[in-house]
């Protein structure tokens, strides 16, 4: 009863005038955020009965960004800026946004153009026809390279095998998401924060639209393959315990394994009554359960990690500077 209360009541809020907030984290895009912010403008300007702040978080960059960034903010009167203390990454600096964010519906975008601003009009009106999160979906990645295409595919199935919540495949961080939606987001407590599936975990109404990823406008992408094998670690242990499981069969099939050849080099002696030349295999064997044995403890050793981090309860960001709208009071 109470369910069906609220969804009427979102309902009406939604065609109402919007107050809609945009979340863009920045770091080191000098190059690119004045052509990133004009087209912003323009998409907005053109927007009828919408009023809007938009919100950049400086994640500690340390080129000219910054000096950008607060000539903006001069300029025009709905421009934020939040600067992190230092570099925390964009997952934190997303955070730090949807804290800070005070619109009826938020859009969280890149600032290096690959997300184009003119799909925000077609974002809000899935939010007005009801929708919580508003994924965009990329069906062309212009300008990645076919290994970086295949890792991301690759890891979208691992993932949605070994987890819980489905993530959707080829989904990134742009996205809209309604009041509700955030104020859920915001109230999780967990500090290895893997976005892609907490917008998935927080369930709603979701709905998917379909765009073309424009190639970077300038600069150059932050992620490395190095970074990249994190992140997807990361993205499987906060959701899903299957590694754990995977160690124990592998320990198992490999006990049984012992356990056999063990009985068959035995009856082999007892009855042939062979000498049994033993040091290939036992070298073998004494290195495969070594091997073994240490990528299980390196499987326990990431969950225990993740529980270091969470135990120590640091926050999630630290901001250092916040310069907000003129337009407020
Ligand atoms: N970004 C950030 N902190 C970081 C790295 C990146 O805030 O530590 C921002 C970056 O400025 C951009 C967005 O996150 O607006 C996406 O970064 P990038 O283009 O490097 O990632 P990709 O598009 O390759 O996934
Ligand atoms: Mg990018």
């Amino acid at each position: 009863m109470s369910n069906h209360k609220i969804t009427l009541k979102e309902e009406d809020l939604r065609a109402a005038p919007l107050f809609l907030s945009i979340v863009v984290p920045v770091f080191n895009e000098a190059t690119g955020i004045d052509a990133f912010h004009s087209r912003l403008q323009q998409t907005l300007s053109q927007m009828n009965g919408i009023a809007s702040e938009i919100l950049y978080i400086d994640d500690g960059s340390t080129d000219t960004t910054p000096r950008k960034l607060e000539k903006i903010h001069d300029q025009d009167a709905n421009v934020s800026i939040a600067r992190l203390s230092r570099n925390f990454g964009k997952e934190s600096a997303l955070s730090a946004g949807l804290d800070l964010a005070k619109g009826q519906a938020v859009i969280v975008i890149d600032a290096d153009l690959q997300d184009p601003p003119e799909l925000i009009p077609a974002m809000v009106h899935a939010w007005r026809q009801g929708a919580d999160v508003v994924n965009m979906r990329r069906i062309t990645r212009e300008g990645e390279s076919a290994l970086k295409k295949f890792t991301s595919h690759l890891f979208y199935r691992v993932m949605n095998r070994l987890s819980d919540v489905s993530i959707m495949q080829d989904v990134g961080d742009f996205r809209l998401l309604s009041r509700r939606a955030v104020d859920a987001l915001t109230a999780m407590p967990e500090r290895c924060r893997f976005m892609k599936g907490l917008y998935a975990w927080i369930g709603f109404h979701q709905v998917i639209l379909d765009y073309h990823r424009e190639p970077r406008h300038s600069g150059t992408t932050k992620w490395q393959y190095w970074g990249l094998w994190n992140y997807a670690l990361d993205g499987i242990t906060s959701f899903s315990t299957g590694p754990l499981k995977v160690a124990m069969y592998l320990g198992l099939i490999s006990a049984l394994t012992a356990f056999f050849s063990g009985a068959y080099f035995l009856l082999k002696a007892l009855i042939l009554g062979d000498s049994v030349p033993g040091f290939p295999t036992l070298i073998t064997a004494i290195l495969f359960l070594g091997g073994l044995q240490l990528v299980a403890i390196g499987i326990v050793g990431e969950y225990v990690g993740r529980l270091y981090h969470e135990v120590k309860e640091r926050p999630k960001y630290i901001l250092d500077d916040v310069r907000h709208e003129k337009g407020a009071s």
